[in-house]
């Protein structure tokens, strides 16, 4: 099967073509569809199992589809995704900036923010208005208590990667403010973990609807 059996059009197949990626793994396999018809998503799946690009993927495409049917609604951060370090936030981000090259010149502006680098250049950074944040959750609040303009009220798609790691972290108050202050009703929301415990379950009571669970 290939990505372009599983709904992914041409400039994001060229992007995964570059990248070597042959054909989609497992759980891209498995998850890549069920992300573009709408679902809610709990996802079992480690490190290197392709579980980034099987999230990032779909939203592109999303993000390709709502382009094309109402430009005007755009300019919005629509699309979050929470990491647990900063490391695992530049990976993402990477992997998003490849990911997205071949994306209209001037659209999908992603914005990566996390502890230990410059609060004013963030600033600036999302007050531009990016289509997607890619971050860590303790900078995201800071940015919600402190960057004028900066809401998630509009966020169409929220990522929880590393989930079981977020709460291994303690950041589970943080993470309830959030999915509060992500407060569209229509939002979809997507939980990646490399363990399926109580907690886990727990979390994805509070921030799933009818989720649909996958394992690798
Ligand atoms: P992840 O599980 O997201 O940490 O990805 C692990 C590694 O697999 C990364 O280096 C990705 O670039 C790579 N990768 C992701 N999807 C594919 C694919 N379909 N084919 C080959 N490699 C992939």
């Amino acid at each position: 099967i290939s990505f372009h059996q599983l709904f992914i059009s041409k400039p994001l197949v060229k992007a995964c073509q570059d990248l070597e990626y042959d054909h989609p793994t497992v759980i891209q396999r498995k998850v890549i569809p069920a992300i573009i018809e709408g679902n809610d998503i709990l996802a079992h799946a480690v490190t290197g199992s392709g579980k980034t690009a099987s999230y990032l993927l779909p939203i592109m495409e999303k993000y390709l589809r709502l382009r094309a049917s109402n430009k005007a609604s755009l300019g919005k951060l629509r699309y979050l995704i929470l990491q647990p370090t900063r490391e695992l936030a530049a990976q993402s981000y990477s992997m998003c900036q490849n990911l997205s090259k071949y994306l209209p010149q001037d659209s999908f502006n992603t914005s990566v923010v996390f502890g230990g680098s410059s609060l004013g250049h963030q600033k600036r950074e999302l007050e531009n208005q990016p289509d997607m944040v890619i971050g860590t959750i303790g900078r995201i609040l800071d940015h919600i208590h402190n960057t004028k303009g900066f809401t998630l009220e509009n966020v169409d798609i929220l990522v929880l990667d590393e989930a079981d790691k977020l709460l291994e972290m303690g950041f589970k108050d943080e993470l309830l403010e959030i999915l509060k202050n992500c407060s569209n009703p229509k939002r979809q929301t997507l939980m990646v973990s490399a363990t399926l415990n109580q907690d886990i379950k727990e979390l994805a009571q509070l921030a799933l609807k009818q989720a649909l669970q996958f394992t690798v």
